[in-house]
């Protein structure tokens, strides 16, 4: 069995019918999905649909892209998420420098309120990075250390050795089964085995052949055999794998 670690199901335009894309996902032996939330209101839609179906949780918090609408009130709504038993993690946080949606003056304080958030409760962590990983690693480098997870890793080999030795986990996706992701397959081929975690960040980022379209949590199954053919281990294997390694991580039992 498959766990999709990071999906948007709480996209109600993307996902009209979430009964139907769990019930498509269970026929990919996919029986977990992990919904994110982007801000307060997304995160709470996340974990309404915690509350309906049983195989299904939250990660709260504030993505960088949305941090200009936010508030002191908002992170007071993220700490009164987080403690349902349901939310796993807070996320997805972190430093956006490819759009330009927030300043980086806004994209710093939801970071560090919400880091500070994370370290007050214990909850792990999953972080949105893009185009930014010398920045973002040199605030982690410079705090206590927490359970991290880069969602959709996209650094290059000697960011991917920093995290490695601040113990991250390290999220793949669609592009993993892309022919030119050459150097994305030798990044994932020396990580520590036990950190790498699966997951489509759906409706982004199908992988082939969906490429181009809409993607859902059952394409999760085509991420793991992509995974498992550049490890040279079988699919089974590499869902015991990356199925335990998420348990681990989000602490949900089997
Ligand atoms: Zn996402």
């Amino acid at each position: 069995m498959l766990i999709d670690t990071h999906c948007h199901l709480n996209d109600a335009k993307a996902f009209p019918d979430v009964a139907a894309s769990l019930a498509q996902a269970l026929s990919a032996r996919v029986d977990r999905v992990i919904v994110v939330g982007t801000d307060a209101e997304d995160s709470k839609r996340a974990l309404e649909l915690a509350d309906r179906y049983e195989g299904v949780y939250a990660i709260i918090g504030w993505h960088p892209n949305y941090t200009a609408k936010y508030t002191p009130e908002g992170l007071k709504e993220i700490e009164e998420m987080i403690s349902h038993p349901k939310a796993v993690a807070i996320g997805e946080i972190g430093l956006d420098f490819r759009w330009h949606y927030a300043t980086r003056e806004q994209q710093d304080r939801a970071l560090f309120d919400q880091l500070d958030l994370a370290a007050s409760t214990g909850k792990p962590v999953v972080f949105h990075c893009r185009e930014a990983y010398p920045a973002l690693l040199e605030i982690l480098e410079d705090r206590p250390i927490l359970p991290y997870l880069f969602h959709c890793f996209a650094g290059d080999q000697s960011e991917a050795a920093r995290c490695v030795d601040m113990d991250c986990y390290f999220g793949v996706d669609g592009p993993i089964t892309y022919k030119k992701s050459v150097q994305l397959r030798e990044i994932f081929r020396a990580l520590p085995r036990e950190r790498i975690v699966v997951e489509t960040d759906s409706p982004y980022m199908s992988p082939e052949p969906f490429r181009g379209k809409p993607n859902s949590p059952a394409n999760v199954a085509l991420v793991n055999a992509a995974l498992a053919a550049t490890l040279g281990i079988t699919a089974e294997e590499c869902a015991a794998l990356t199925t335990g390694n998420a348990e681990r991580f989000f602490r949900i039992s089997g």
